[in-house]
């Protein structure tokens, strides 16, 4: 390429990148391309080439756990830290909704589902300011790989304070009973619970109970990144 041609090169994707950002004024929160909600090759750098952790959802050691036959497995792509909690703080508190489904991707594309099952999110804690809850956003991604349902049928029994900030025994005092199933079970298919970050297990093991309090089987749980987890 001559000289001349690579100036105009420049130029023009320089303009590009101008004009998609006022079309789209997104940019990519690991390395601040414009038009992008996150490159493919960034958010690939952010987790590892296999297909995450699994975990006891009772003690959180590898699963299967001799201790607690009848423990679901708890499914994590990346551990909590760096730049995999860079995403979720910036799809939690930068209200950087986008990133929810690229990530739930992910987790989609590297963790196969045994046979067919329902997605079913968290539920947002009641009194929560944030506009949308981010593990629906992560299910929905999930489910564009899967091809399978999202039910986004649990809530919060009474407004409880967020978990972030409560120490790990105060978590893990969350009582069992606390989430619950919003009306009836309308399918028959096992669930993968589904949330952002895993930190003690205590939310996942109290969105169980609801589940299974509603007459469904839990079949585990998929989360972004196990946090605590060594
Ligand atoms: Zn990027
Ligand atoms: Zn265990």
């Amino acid at each position: 390429m001559t000289p001349h041609r690579g100036i105009w090169r420049s130029r023009l994707e320089r303009a590009a990148g101008v004009l998609l950002h006022l079309l789209w004024p997104v940019t990519c929160p690991v390395c601040g391309r414009p038009g992008s909600i996150i490159c493919r090759e960034c958010i690939l750098e952010v987790v590892e080439k296999g297909p995450g952790r699994e975990c006891c959802s009772e003690c959180l050691r590898p699963f299967p756990c001799a201790d607690h036959p009848a423990a679901f497995p708890i499914k994590g792509l990346t551990t909590f830290g760096g730049l995999s909690r860079e995403l979720v703080h910036s799809l939690k508190y930068g209200s950087r909704k986008c990133l929810g489904k690229p990530m739930g991707r992910l987790i989609g594309e590297r963790i196969r589902p045994a046979g067919a099952v329902a997605l079913v999110p968290v539920p947002l804690h009641r009194g929560s300011e944030r506009a949308f809850n981010q593990s629906l956003e992560i299910a929905k991604g999930i489910s564009g790989e899967w091809v399978c349902p999202v039910a986004d049928r649990l809530a919060w029994r009474e407004r409880r304070p967020s978990q972030v900030g409560l120490s790990a025994g105060l978590r893990k005092k969350l009582p069992r009973d606390s989430i619950a199933w919003k009306g009836k079970v309308d399918s028959d298919l096992p669930v993968v619970l589904v949330d952002d970050v895993c930190t003690t297990g205590a939310t996942l093991r109290a969105a169980a109970g609801a589940v299974r309090a509603a007459g469904a089987r839990v079949e585990g749980a998929l989360v972004w990144a196990l946090a605590g987890i060594s």
